[in-house]
Parts: structure tokens; sequence; C-alpha cells
């Protein structure tokens, strides 16, 4: 199963990419996730990086592009990755669709979870991760369990005006890489308004139904 997750900041991309990765055997690859890890490691990438992301900007497509491609190439995305966060660009989308071609590896499906801009300051806001594992909670709608409530961390762009600006850009940048997947008959809708677990049910049925197709 090869497949990219898109959705607005706090639409549910790296709550339902864990669970697929565990359900289809394959890696994760969120690109944030991978950027938060360089910026803490304060690598060459990781200082470049860092200020785009406090404010909500996007990181340059060249950076993401390098970044991607080389950990596609690793050997435990042989048998299929999911890819959370990227592309977010036509740039990038294109970028990822060249290499692709050239290794002869197609998509399998691009997943769309959709919700409203209404829901997602609320999402973003109330959004905790626990730095040991890498789960991720909401103060109301998954609350952490009480033994690891102390230790829980919140993004720091996940404040109100980083999240505004995130917004605008997905809006900008990421709802015009849509077409290019619609074009190609990949695209999935899921209402990501529903419970995680609807949501992850909706998600794998369309997979499903998509291989038998
Ligand atoms: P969220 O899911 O809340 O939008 P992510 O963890 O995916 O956040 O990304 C956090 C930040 O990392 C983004 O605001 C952006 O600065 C940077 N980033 C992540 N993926 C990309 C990408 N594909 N292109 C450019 N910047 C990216
Ligand atoms: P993204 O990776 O798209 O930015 P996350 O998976 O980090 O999104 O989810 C953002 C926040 O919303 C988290 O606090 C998460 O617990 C919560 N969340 C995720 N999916 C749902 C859902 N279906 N209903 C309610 N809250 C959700």
């Amino acid at each position: 199963m090869r497949m990219i997750l898109v959705g607005a900041p706090g639409a549910g991309k790296g709550t339902q990419a864990k669970r697929l990765a565990a359900h289809y055997g394959i890696p994760h690859i969120s690109t944030g996730d991978m950027l938060r890890a360089a910026v803490a490691a304060g690598t060459e990438l990781g200082k470049k990086a860092d200020a785009y992301m406090r404010a909500g900007d996007l990181v340059p497509d060249d950076l993401v592009i390098a970044m991607v491609i080389e950990r596609l190439g690793q050997p435990d995305c042989a048998k299929g990755f999911i890819l959370d966060g990227f592309p977010r660009t036509r740039p990038q989308a294109e970028a990822l669709d060249r290499a692709l071609a050239e290794a002869k590896i197609p998509l399998d499906a691009v997943v769309l979870i959709d919700v409203p801009d209404e829901a997602i300051l609320d999402r973003i806001t109330g959004r905790r991760s626990d730095p040991e594992t890498g789960t991720i909670y909401h103060v109301r709608f998954n609350p952490p369990p009480p033994e690891i409530a102390d230790r829980v961390v919140q993004r720091k762009d996940d404040t109100a005006e980083a999240v505004r600006a995130r917004i605008a850009k997905y809006h900008a940048e990421t709802e015009p890489v849509l077409p290019f997947y619609e074009d190609k008959g990949l695209l999935i809708r899921v209402d990501g308004l529903a419970h995680p677990d609807e949501v992850f049910a909706a998600i794998t049925g369309a997979l499903d139904a998509a291989r038998k197709g």
C-alpha cells in the first residue's frame, strides 16, 4: 500500500497515519515529525526549517523534497508507505510524481481527511503529544491518561496565530494539489468530523474497495 494522507492542519492525519501504519505494516512518513526531529537535533536542515515552522510558514520546497525522496529510498519503504503532510504544494506533488515514475512505483491512493476550518482551531490548540511514545491526544476529545498527563507537551507552532497562518497556507498552497490527484483517479475523500474509529473504518473501507476495483 502506497498512500498519501492530505488534510488541513488538525484534520487528524497523524492520528490516522499511526493506525494505518500498524494496520498495513508499513512506515508512517510524517514530514512534520521529520522536520521537528531535525530542529531538535540541530542539523543544517533543522536550522534552516526552524523559523518557517514557528511562524506557520511552509519550509522551502527544495529542502522538503530532498528529505522525502531520500527517505522513500530507504529499504523499509519497499513494501509501501504512508506519506503524512507531503506533498503540500504543487511543485512537491510534481517532484514526487517524477521520482515515483522513475522508480516505477505507482501510488495506490490519496486520502483527503475533510474537516471544516471552524473545527480546526479547537483541535489544534487542544492537541498534546506524549514525547515518549509520540501518541497524539486532545485535552477534551481524547485526554491523556492521568499517569502520563504530567509529561504531555504542546507543539511550539500550535498557537492560535500560527494555526491561522497554516490554515491560510493550506487553502492557498495545498488544496490546489487535489485536482492533480483527482485527475489521476486517486483521490478518496472521507469525513474527518466523525469519531477517529469511524474515520479509520471509512479510510480502510475505501482503500480496500479501491484495491479490488
Ligand atoms: P500539521 O499537521 O499540524 O499541519 P505538520 O506536523 O504536518 O503540521 O507540519 C508542521 C510544520 O512543518 C508546517 O507548518 C511546515 O512549517 C512544516 N512542514 C511539514 N511538512 C511540510 C511540507 N511538505 N512542505 C513544507 N513545509 C512542511
Ligand atoms: P494532523 O496530523 O492532521 O495535524 P492530528 O492527528 O495531530 O492532526 O489531530 C489534531 C488534534 O485533533 C489532536 O489533538 C487529535 O487528538 C484530535 N483529533 C484527531 N482526530 C480527531 C477526530 N476524528 N475527532 C476529534 N478529535 C480528533
